[in-house]
């Protein structure tokens, strides 16, 4: 851990990437993993765009639980190490494919969400936008939310299988990937693109690559350094940056 401490202190645009693996901890479930919730929903189904537009009730009866329940989440010791590290200097990014906004209930300032967000929500009639409050409390009354302008139907702004990927969010991501000198994943197996390639822009322009994740990574072999535990890699980094003195 002494080196990882050393890479970070040496480099000066350090960026993490983050996964499902660091949201469990929360209690929200890998969408993939052994506890996914593939095993209890459909997931393939609640965010395919043809079944939202086909029974949009679908996925918001499931999403009230999933997505709209934010105040019930807490971060953990992973977003607010992650939020500290940014504070003091040392973490200039979080590029996320989580969509639970724990990332910025921590307080990271810098958070890039590649696959999209619910913060946001979209009329996909007339393109009203509604937050993630006025959203949520319609969700949570057991109701399919409606634009109050022209009745269309809101959608939060995650991008769902079948659709375009948020260009902006991943040309940021790829320009502060390309920028990185010290690149970090940490609970993210780098399956799903476009999150699997953007620790190569890092790599091409010498950045060095660290992966924390339980399972093997496609980019283990690029990897200066490689841990599988994510809670001992956390609370050493938190025992060693200490901003509160
Ligand atoms: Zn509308």
């Amino acid at each position: 851990m002494d080196r990882f401490i050393k890479l970070l202190a040496e480099s000066r645009h350090c960026v993490f990437l983050s996964g499902a693996g660091i949201s469990t901890l929360s209690g929200i479930p890998d969408f993939r993993g052994n506890n996914g919730i593939y095993r209890k929903f459909d997931a393939d189904r609640i965010f395919d765009i043809d079944y939202f537009h086909a029974d949009p009730g679908y996925f918001y009866s499931h999403s009230k639980d999933l997505i709209y329940n934010v105040d019930e989440k807490e971060p953990n010791i992973i977003h607010y190490v992650l939020a500290r590290l940014e504070r003091m200097g040392f973490v200039k990014s979080v590029i996320t494919q989580n969509i639970d906004l724990l990332h910025q209930k921590a307080g990271s300032k810098n958070v890039i969400e590649i696959h999209g967000s619910p913060k946001e929500n979209t009329c996909l009639s007339c393109g009203k936008t509604f937050s993630y409050e006025q959203t949520a409390s319609i969700v949570r009354a057991d109701r399919v939310p409606e634009c109050d302008e022209c009745s269309g139907l809101i959608k939060p702004n995650i991008t769902f299988f079948g659709e375009m990927l948020d260009r902006e969010a991943i040309m940021k991501a790829v320009d502060e990937s390309s920028r990185a000198d010290l690149f970090v994943v940490t609970g993210s197996s780098l399956m799903v693109h476009p999150a699997a390639s953007l620790p190569l822009y890092s790599i091409r322009n010498r950045g060095r690559l660290v992966i924390v994740n339980n399972r093997p990574t496609p980019l283990d072999q690029y990897a200066n350094l490689r841990y599988d535990d994510l809670e001992v890699f956390f609370e050493y980094l938190e025992s060693n940056f200490n901003d509160t003195k």
